[in-house]
Order: C-alpha cells, then structure tokens, then sequence
C-alpha cells in the first residue's frame, strides 16, 4: 500500500468520477449517478435528483485539473475545495470499514462530500511529494486519468480496460512479427 487505505480509495474513486466525464457522457442520469455510488460503496445522503446530478457533474472537471496542475495550484484548488466545502476532518468507523477519516457530515450534500473526499486524498498526495503519481492513460487516443497505486510506480493505463488492449495489441504485433520470419525447417 503506497498511501493509507481509505486516501486510496479516495484517490481511485475520484479518478473514476473524472473519467465518467468521457466523450460518450457515463453519468447521463439520476439512475447512472445511483449505480455509479453504490458499485463505490458511497454512504451517507442521496437526494436522487437533477440538481445533485448536475453539482456532481459541475465538481467533475474541477476535479479533472488537479491532475494536470502545478504543485501550487494544486494546493490551491485543494485548500480552496476543503475550506468551500467546510472540511472538519473526524475518525469515524462504519459499516464493516475501520477506523477512517471522513471530513464532512453524512448528511452534507453529495457533491461537497465528493469534493472534500477527493480533496483529503490529494492531501495525501501532495505531502508525501506523490503528485506523479497521477496521470493521464497511456493508451493512444484515451484521455482518462489513473493513479498508480503500484509500488514501482510501474501503472500506465486507466480502468478502462486500455491495459487489456495494449497487452492484445502486444499480443498481436508479436506474432505479426514472427510471421515475417522465415520458416524453421
Ligand atoms: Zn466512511
Ligand atoms: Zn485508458
């Protein structure tokens, strides 16, 4: 484990919010945001409305330019997220998880939850110098953003499945290549 449990899950989950932001949208609705929440395990409020669909889509690209900034802005855009969004960090056990630290109450709204439970991974990040550790997807044409969790910061692709395509692609040119050589006899 390269940062504590629950910064990761922060870190993986907010990158997953960033990329449902594809060019084919994966939140379209109160019913995708709904899914997306519980195949995360989000607790505490959900209203299951339009508004809260649409402040979780207002946080997605704020969220999206942390991982292209700077070291400063980044702190910037971390401060500012905590303080808008009245971070007060607190221990808390729930469910079956340990021991964790949540910053906002349960029943704040949605998207200030997810903006402060990004915030306090990248919180994390910053202090322990790891902000390479977030990237864009190396696969061609795919801008989604990882975090590489691997402790030989070996991660090049996102959750989308580019990791099994260039390994096929591999794969492929591989034999392609063996098929140009000249028969064994
Ligand atoms: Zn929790
Ligand atoms: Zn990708």
């Amino acid at each position: 484990m390269v940062f504590a449990h629950d910064t990761e899950v922060a870190l993986t989950t907010a990158a997953a919010l960033v990329n449902t932001a594809a060019e084919e949208e994966r939140l379209p609705d109160v019913a995708a945001l709904d899914a997306f929440l519980t195949e995360r395990q989000w607790t505490g409020r959900r209203e299951g409305t339009r508004a809260e669909l649409e402040s979780v889509w207002a946080l997605r690209p704020r969220l999206r330019r942390l991982w292209f900034a700077a070291e400063d802005e980044v702190v910037a855009s971390v401060n500012a997220l905590l303080r808008d969004n009245h971070a007060l960090p607190q221990l808390v056990r729930h469910n079956e998880w340990p021991y964790h630290l949540h910053a906002t109450s349960p029943d704040a709204p949605l998207a200030a939850r997810m903006a402060v439970e990004a915030a306090m991974g990248l919180v994390d990040v910053v202090r322990t110098g790891e902000l390479g550790r977030l990237r864009v997807c190396d696969y061609p044409d795919c801008d989604n953003v990882l975090v590489d969790l691997s402790k030989n910061r070996s991660r090049r692709f996102c959750e989308a499945g580019c990791g099994n395509r260039a390994a096929v692609n591999a794969y492929r040119a591989r034999r392609a290549a063996a098929g140009r050589q000249p028969a064994h006899r």
